[in-house]
């Protein structure tokens, strides 16, 4: 170890204690992320795991002493590269700060530590009789920090916002030293500019979230879901614009296209055929709620439909919910791996956004799969790809590239809810109008004059601009 890595180790170590640092980072998933399936990778200086705020910001405060960069990191679930660091950064990773601070059930209320995983927030939630609805995958590893630092989505979000709409304060680590509260535990608050807003989706750029005020709903008595298949993309996507015309909002209107389906059909709890294009809906609520207005989607689904599926029993809604969970991971057996894009378009583009990504990738000779959070107009398009091979993953990321026309285009958005992190960068420098990214560029470099939080990630340097 040189004396430098040595010295860091010394002084790391007094602060968070032995055994919560690595330095050098002896856990290699520390320095990946989901761009892994791209075939990325990072390095770090070391990796550290504080246990409380004091010591998040005692570690935040070495980092501006001596100058080194930090990466905040959750769960390393992030399909951006947001929380792979890079070489001679420090890896700030709260994953020991789980504690429910505060429950207050009869105000729907709970404040809670970043280091908490999703899956495990939606227990400690649901034991109060509450309901944290984002839903982002892979709950079992992304952590509450995580889905607040990415503004995380997943399909409840159609019905009831993404994280956003469930924060009312966050407890934030400026690239200082210093720790921030903005906001709090009151349901509204207009003392301050809105911080926490901006901490929402800040991917690691204003600091380290360790804690957050969170707004939850009374636990639903059921969630109630419903599959429709359709032979063609053309019928699905009329399907969708009458579920969304029928008169009730379902908590979930999601889509899997064809090919997806066709990935995933294997482990498809009913006889289907494979190439099917499927909506996925949930109706959450009081039973007799949920069941009235699933009631009225499923009619809604009906036309055009090869097979409409309303299971009742919680072995069959299980089923559909894990086969759904499965969609991604099949779509990545193909053939290994996968480049991912995320965008949003307006729901009533979503059509022409499906037409043109089909004649993108038949234009390339590319194979991709598609499936998202429809209401949302929230599209994931995968190129299918070996990683192993390099040429093959070069051309992958082309195609993916060439998908941003899409939301330029139709009036949408980069990215819906895997934000910008490092794959995005360079678009977002050249695509963003300047003035917003004259300010974001402002915002940042008021809170961080040293360019120490996560550094590279998505906010463009200003030499990219
Ligand atoms: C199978 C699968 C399905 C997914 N589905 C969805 C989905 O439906 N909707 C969705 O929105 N996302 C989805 N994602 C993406 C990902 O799970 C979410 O973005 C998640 O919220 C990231 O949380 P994380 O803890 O893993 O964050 P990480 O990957 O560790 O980090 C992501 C970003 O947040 C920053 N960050 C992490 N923790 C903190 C903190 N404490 N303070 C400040 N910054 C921090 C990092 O620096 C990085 O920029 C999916 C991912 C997978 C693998």
């Amino acid at each position: 170890m040189s004396g430098t890595a040595d010295a860091a180790r010394r002084d790391l170590a007094r602060i968070v204690g032995d055994d919560a640092v690595q330095v050098p980072v002896a856990d290699r998933s520390l320095v990946r992320d989901m761009t892994e399936t791209r075939g990325l990778s990072g390095d770090a200086l070391g990796a550290v795991f504080p246990g409380s705020t004091d010591e998040v910001a005692a570690v935040v405060r070495w980092c501006a002493k001596v100058g080194v960069p930090f990466v905040p990191r959750g769960g390393g679930t992030g399909y951006a590269g947001g929380a792979m660091p890079d070489a001679g950064s420090l890896v700030i990773a709260p994953g020991r700060m789980t504690r429910v601070r505060e429950a207050v059930p009869q105000a729907w209320r709970m404040t809670v530590e970043a280091g908490l995983t999703t899956r495990r927030l939606h227990a400690a939630a649901a034991g109060e009789g509450l309901w944290f609805a984002p839903n982002p995958g892979a709950a079992e590893q992304s952590q509450l920090g995580g889905n607040i630092a990415t503004n995380a989505g997943g399909p409840r979000s159609f019905r009831h916002g993404t994280v956003r709409s469930f924060l009312t304060g966050v407890e934030l680590v400026l690239a200082s030293g210093e720790v921030l509260v903005a906001g709090g535990a009151a349901r509204k608050n207009v003392e301050a500019l809105d911080l926490t807003g901006l901490a929402c989706g800040s991917e690691g750029t204003l600091g380290v979230i360790t804690a957050a005020w969170l707004r939850l709903l009374p636990r639903p008595e059921v969630i109630l879901p419903a599959i429709a298949l359709y032979p063609d993309r053309r019928a699905g996507v009329a399907a969708l614009e009458a579920a969304m015309a029928c008169g009730c909002v379902p908590t979930a209107l999601e889509f899997v296209d064809d090919r997806a389906f066709a990935a995933a059909a294997a482990t498809y709890p009913r006889h289907a055929e494979p190439g099917s294009f499927a909506v996925i809906t949930e109706s959450a609520g009081p039973a007799a709620i949920a069941r009235a207005e699933r009631e009225i989607i499923v009619d809604a689904l009906a036309a055009g439909a090869t097979a409409v599926d309303a299971p009742d029993s919680p072995g069959e809604q299980r089923a559909l919910e894990s086969w759904r969970d499965g969609v991604s991971p099949a779509v990545v057996a193909v053939r290994g791996g996968k480049v991912s894009e995320d965008f949003a378009v307006p729901f009533d583009r979503l059509g022409e956004a499906l037409d043109m990504i089909e004649r993108i990738a038949a234009g390339n000779g590319a194979e991709v799969a598609c499936w998202g959070h429809a209401g949302d107009g929230n599209v994931h398009a995968s190129v299918l790809v070996d990683r192993s091979d390099r040429p093959a993953l070069l051309r992958a990321e082309a195609v993916a590239d060439a998908f941003h026309a899409v939301p330029r285009s139709l009036g949408g958005s980069l990215t819906g809810e895997h934000g910008i992190g490092m794959v995005k960068l360079e678009t977002a420098a050249a695509e963003l109008a300047p003035a917003l990214l004259d300010a974001q560029r402002a915002v940042v470099d008021a809170l961080d004059p040293a360019g120490l939080a996560n550094p590279g990630r998505k906010i463009p340097p200003a030499r990219m601009l």
